[in-house]
């Protein structure tokens, strides 16, 4: 199997060998297909299976086959990580391919500006990258509204329910649009992240690495 087999477009694929990136992993194989097709997914794989790529591919190229422009505050995909490192390696690992899209990708996280944050949304970003706790303080505030989102993936949702952020992931996911695609990727699938994928993740494909 190639990435060009799995549904990708053939820039992102170029960026991607430029990247050194040839071989789709287990995860990727799995998950790919399903959520280009907008599908609901469940991945159950750990850090450095290739998860990140899993998820952000798809979203990237699903959001750049409508050519739409994001409007003012309202980003069209999320991310949502536990930690501002995580936030920072996500963007890092899909900004080369968003822009091969003319995408853009952005992180909103505590520990740096507000201010400056507030300002990226208002130009408007397609996938913002973020934390709960920050992300919550921006809603807030009303300098970002989730009312555009059409993609939203929680990645290492069981190190967010291990945080205590599940009741802020919740109030988050209740402000998304109801029938845009969701994607969930975690080490282990204890009781409480299975309780999210209860309440979010509707008609899902399960894959497991
Ligand atoms: P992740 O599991 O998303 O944290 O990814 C771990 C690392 O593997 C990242 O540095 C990726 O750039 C890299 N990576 C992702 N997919 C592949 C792949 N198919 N082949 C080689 N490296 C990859």
């Amino acid at each position: 199997t190639t990435f060009s087999d799995l549904g990708l477009p053939a820039t992102i694929v170029a960026a991607l060998a430029k990247n050194g990136i040839t071989v789709p992993s287990p995860i990727q194989k799995m998950a790919i297909l399903d959520a280009l097709a907008g599908r609901n997914v469940l991945g159950r794989a750990q850090t450095g299976s290739g998860k990140t790529l899993a998820f952000g591919l798809p979203m990237l190229t699903r959001l750049a086959s409508t050519g739409t422009k994001p409007a003012a505050k309202r980003p069209r995909a999320l991310v949502l990580v536990p930690t501002r490192e995580l936030a920072f390696q996500v963007v890092d690992s899909l900004q080369s391919y968003a822009t091969v899209l003319g995408l853009s990708v952005r992180p909103a996280v505590g520990g740096t500006p507000f201010g400056r944050q507030a300002d990226q949304l208002r130009r408007g970003v397609d996938v913002l990258v973020a934390t709960p706790g920050r992300l919550g303080d921006h809603l807030r505030q009303g300098t970002c509204v989730l009312e555009a989102v059409e993609i939203t993936a929680l990645d290492e949702a069981d190190q967010m329910a291990d945080m205590g952020f599940l009741p802020e992931v919740r109030d988050i996911l209740g402000q998304t649009a109801n029938g845009g695609q969701r994607m969930l990727f975690s080490a282990t699938l204890d009781r409480e992240v299975q309780s999210l994928v209860r309440q979010f993740l509707a008609d899902h494909v399960q894959h497991s690495t």
